[in-house]
Order: structure tokens, then C-alpha cells, then sequence
């Protein structure tokens, strides 16, 4: 199990915290203007990198405030943590990519493991 750093408690354990989805996305405007595929886009498609993604995370066990993370989907170490509202911070991506996903990281999760398998036919 790894240690995520709440900005505010400090490390704690990963299954302290909750997942909130993708962060960075912003509520329209004017959502009575948008049509249903445009309100579709907002409430449902997300980016899936393999890499850096920047996310929210909740301290559910803790504090119970929100922050955001950029954590690498490929090896599911946390990359940065910082502040709502706060831009997202330039972080190196440190995984391999697509060759030998799994044995990449001889520390892995089954978390990573699960992430790792693929879900259709590429
Ligand atoms: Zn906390």
C-alpha cells in the first residue's frame, strides 16, 4: 500500500482517500444552453492517458477535503499533490510506456494490475 501526501495531514495511507474523477474540468457557463451532446461531453467523457492525469481526491478517513493529484495510470504513484484551484504543477512523467506494462514496476498494487488490463481489443 502506498502513501498519499493530503496537502494538509500530510502521508497517510491510500485507503484513507476517496477518487473523485478528472480534475480541471470546469461547469459551463450557461448549461441550460447546452444541448445533449454537449451536456453529454461535460457530464461523461473524460480522458483516459496512460501517464500523467491530473485527478481529485478526497481525504474520506481524515480531513475530508478536497484536493488534486497528478498520478502516473500506469504505475498509480502519485506525481504531485496540490490545492484546489490551484493550477495543475509540470510533472515528469517517470513511467514506461506500453512495453511491459506489468513488470515495469516490480512494487505494484493489484490497483495497477487492474488499470493495466485491457478492456478491448487494441
Ligand atoms: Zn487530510
Amino acid at each position: 500500500m502506498q502513501l498519499i501526501d493530503c496537502p494538509w495531514c500530510g502521508p497517510r495511507e491510500e485507503n484513507e482517500f476517496g477518487y473523485g474523477g478528472e480534475a480541471h474540468i470546469a461547469y459551463p457557463e450557461n448549461p441550460a444552453e447546452l444541448d445533449d451532446t454537449e451536456w453529454a461531453h461535460y457530464v461523461f467523457f473524460r480522458d483516459n492517458p496512460q501517464g500523467a492525469f491530473a485527478e481529485r481526491w478526497v481525504h474520506t478517513v481524515g480531513c475530508r477535503r478536497w484536493f488534486n493529484a497528478v498520478r502516473d495510470t500506469v504505475t498509480y504513484r502519485f506525481l504531485a499533490v496540490y490545492p484546489i484551484g490551484a493550477p495543475r504543477p509540470d510533472v515528469p512523467v517517470l513511467a514506461p510506456r506500453a512495453s511491459a506494462p506489468a513488470a515495469a514496476s516490480p512494487d505494484h498494487d493489484a490497483h495497477a494490475v487492474a488499470a493495466l488490463e485491457p478492456t478491448d481489443a487494441r
